[in-house]
């Protein structure tokens, strides 16, 4: 019989001590102390022992009840003091959480590398408005109204004399206007046209170039923007210049790399001709400095410009311009 206190005792003891939950603890108090609890039961049943037995079994089940009654009570002031249960503790073994960090967007990046290519050969940064006159950005750069070349452009017309500008071209004009030669800038910045397709988007980025002064000839432009072009994309690059029209530059030329996909065999990125255009340029159109007033018997220049995503899209080997605007991480990330 006295095995059988002992065995409450365990049992109570095993199941007080696997708990911190204050409901369960009260809840065990009740089933081994209350009025119909194991213990108390074993008191009642006492009765029934051999006598010889019965002084030891009822000294033993009030030595339990009182030390169960302890037990108890400790554990629910504990668990009722506000300690955390075990499974809130806080596990100092474990890594730290790590709080994510952004990065520049692959946009601003190689904006940032191609205007320090340019910085690093002399030129200064120029920035200036979005919305632009009429006259800066067509007018003065040698394209009327009216005149044709105003279709290679699909303009949105806030006024009739109001742009979102098509080109950071504007930029050239501007900053002849307030100083003299020699003058040596890059404008990045974003520009605007009606256009939405895989490779074009409404809003998209520019970087113009401008340099004037004595004796600029189609040699200094070659040689400044192969430096670029071997810089930003590989010292080893193919590049070749192609004739082209432009308004404000005469003559006027694209540059080309060799296809950065099929090293010139010919593929789908570069419509089989082996050849990627990723820049325009020519040396500025004499009714260009006429407009603001240079001396075209003393002065030349060179002027070119470049669409920031498709170098990007060159550089990274992406197919598909809206992809930047996205804002997909899983995209961004990657840079
Ligand atoms: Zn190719």
């Amino acid at each position: 019989m006295e095995k059988h206190i002992e065995q409450i005792r365990d049992e109570a003891f095993r199941e007080l001590n696997a708990t911190s939950d204050p409901e369960r603890i009260k809840e065990l108090s009740v089933r081994y102390l209350g009025r119909k609890g194991a213990i108390t039961q074993f008191l009642r049943n006492i009765s029934g022992l051999p006598p010889e037995e019965r002084p030891e079994a009822g000294r033993r089940a009030n030595e339990v009840k009182k030390e169960l009654d302890a037990a108890v009570k400790s554990a629910l002031e504990t668990a009722e003091s506000g300690a955390p249960a075990a499974e809130d503790r806080i596990d100092v073994s474990l890594p730290g959480r790590t709080p994510p960090r952004g990065h520049l967007h692959p946009l601003t990046r190689i904006t940032r590398e191609i205007c320090d290519i340019f910085t690093r050969l002399g030129f200064d940064v120029a920035e200036g408005p979005e919305v632009e006159s009429d006259y800066y950005n067509f007018e003065a750069l040698n394209i009327p109204k009216n005149h044709p070349a105003r279709d290679m452009q699909d303009t949105f017309y806030i006024s009739d004399n109001i742009v979102l500008r098509t080109q950071t071209s504007p930029m050239q004009i501007r900053v002849m206007e307030k100083s003299a030669p020699p003058v040596r800038i890059i404008a990045p910045g974003k520009v605007y046209r009606c256009d939405s397709d895989l490779t074009h988007t409404p809003m998209f980025h520019q970087v113009e170039g401008l340099l004037v002064d004595e004796k600029v000839s189609f040699g200094d432009l070659k040689g400044i923007l192969t430096t670029f072009v071997h810089q930003i994309f590989d010292p080893e690059t193919s590049l070749r210049f192609r004739p082209s029209f432009f308004p404000f530059t005469e003559p006027s030329a694209e540059v080309d790399i060799l296809c950065v996909m099929c090293r010139g065999k010919g593929c789908r990125v570069c419509s089989h001709t082996g050849w990627l255009e990723v820049l325009g340029s020519g040396m500025v159109h004499p009714a260009v400095f006429e407009n603001v007033g240079y001396d075209t018997g003393r002065y030349t220049g060179f002027a070119f410009g470049m669409g920031v995503e498709r170098i990007a899209m060159l550089k990274y080997g992406i197919d598909d311009i809206r992809k930047y605007f996205e804002n997909d991480f899983r995209f961004l990330r990657q840079f």
